[in-house]
């Protein structure tokens, strides 16, 4: 079978939720992909920062055999021998105290917002039912129906509603908003420490520190979503650390799992995750020991290999000679670690047709928010990759 014939199936018996650049990968390994055809592609998207860890790494694949020849799934009735080490070493490499395990992104990004509702009141002292949660304009945490309550981008609601209450949008970048914003009544105050969907935004420096001062004068719970900027994509392990400050909670997902399996989890400290007792939350899958033991090899292969460094070295590297081609679409360059944004200006008329050119040279990205470009390779990737993709990056931007 052909391209055209897989895409043909997928577009006659599945859901149109996707716009997928025409290209059918069949395999992988490290930075690149290859479809149906034998073609070969660098990949610049990383699955969303799923596979820093780089496509189907060798000892990943390997905790994944053994542990499913062992038990996959005993659920949260019974323990297993690798949620606990997964915890622990969880905790070592953070700093954080306690960590509750769940599968996507999203399904973590609810279990904060339950904690952080539910420590408002039992902790914090918010009267019932009146907890509100401040958030930031363009952000991206997933797609249940809380979570989009919260988001600015219409198309996320549009025909979703009714929506849930108890959140409050400010705009992204401005701390005398969120300090505004606060009320008795606010529990957390939750913020990507670099946006990702939203167009990889890096906050003005100092962002962070203002508004993790202003939740702590405030008593009002510091909410990092890492989810994407996490695990070195922003060249440290996590985003916020370029700021010194130690979020209340961090929300962590993709990479945990260098892409191998759905591994989300919530890291906090005994006060906040001590909230939850027994029924009040969980999850058929989340803390499975196949996700246990994939999550934990994918952590030592980010620190082992070295890829968090890799990710700020090279990061600088990949901005530099982009900085160097001469186009008159690109507005900005911008990012930190391998987490890098090109805004193209309105009059490039989008990124997608870049990315579609760039796809035919061999090279995998996807627009974000119709005007930005990002790149964003697993961390594994070499000079002389950046380098090899850089021709055509050049050349593709030159285009009229
Ligand atoms: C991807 C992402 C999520 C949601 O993760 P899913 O696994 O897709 O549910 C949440 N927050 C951020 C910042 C993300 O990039």
């Amino acid at each position: 079978m052909l391209t055209k014939d897989f895409i043909e199936i997928e577009e006659k018996f599945g859901a149109h939720n996707y716009h997928p650049l025409d290209v059918v990968i069949t395999k992988a390994k490290g930075v690149w992909v290859y479809d149906v055809e034998g073609k070969k592609y660098l990949d610049c998207l990383a699955a969303y920062s799923a596979v820093n860890q780089g496509h189907c790494h060798p000892r990943i694949l390997k905790a994944l055999q053994n542990q499913a020849e062992k038990v996959t799934l005993t659920s949260r009735a019974f323990r297993n021998d690798q949620l606990p080490l997964l915890y622990k070493e969880l905790c070592e490499l953070t700093g954080y105290e306690k960590v509750l395990p769940m599968n996507s992104g999203a399904e973590a990004v609810e279990t904060a917002l339950k904690a952080a509702r539910k420590w408002g009141y039992k902790v914090k002292g918010i009267k019932k039912d009146t907890a509100e949660i401040i958030v930031c304009e363009n952000n991206f945490a997933g797609r249940t129906i809380s979570i989009i309550s919260f988001s600015s981008t219409e198309q996320y609601k549009d025909g979703f509603g009714p929506i849930t209450p108890g959140f409050k949008i400010i705009p992204y970048g401005d701390s005398a908003a969120l300090e505004k914003a606060i009320t008795a009544n606010t529990a957390a105050f939750i913020v990507e420490p670099i946006q990702g969907e939203g167009g990889v935004i890096v906050p003005p420096d100092g962002y962070l520190k203002k508004a993790f001062d202003i939740c702590k004068k405030n008593n009002v719970l510091f909410i990092a979503d890492e989810i994407q900027s996490g695990f070195g994509r922003s060249g440290k392990l996590f985003a916020y650390q370029y700021e010194n400050i130690k979020p209340d909670v961090v929300i962590i997902g993709k990479a945990l799992s260098g892409g191998f399996y759905p591994v989300s989890a919530v890291l906090s400290n005994n006060e906040v995750l001590g909230v939850f007792n027994p029924g009040d939350h969980g999850s058929t899958f989340g803390g499975n020991p196949l996700a246990a033991a994939i999550a934990r090899e994918s952590i030592k292969v980010l620190v082992e290999e070295n890829l968090i460094e890799n990710s700020f070295k090279l990061g600088e590297y990949f901005r530099e000679k982009l900085r160097g081609i001469k186009s008159k679409h690109v507005k900005e360059i911008r990012g930190k670690g391998l987490f890098i944004g090109v805004e193209l200006y309105p009059e490039a008329k989008g990124a997608r047709r870049f990315c579609e050119v760039l796809m035919t040279k061999g090279v995998l990205c996807k627009e974000t928010h119709d005007d930005v470009i990002r790149f964003a390779p697993p961390l594994v990737i070499t000079k002389e990759e950046i380098d090899w993709a850089m021709v055509y990056i050049d050349e593709v931007l030159k285009m009229a």
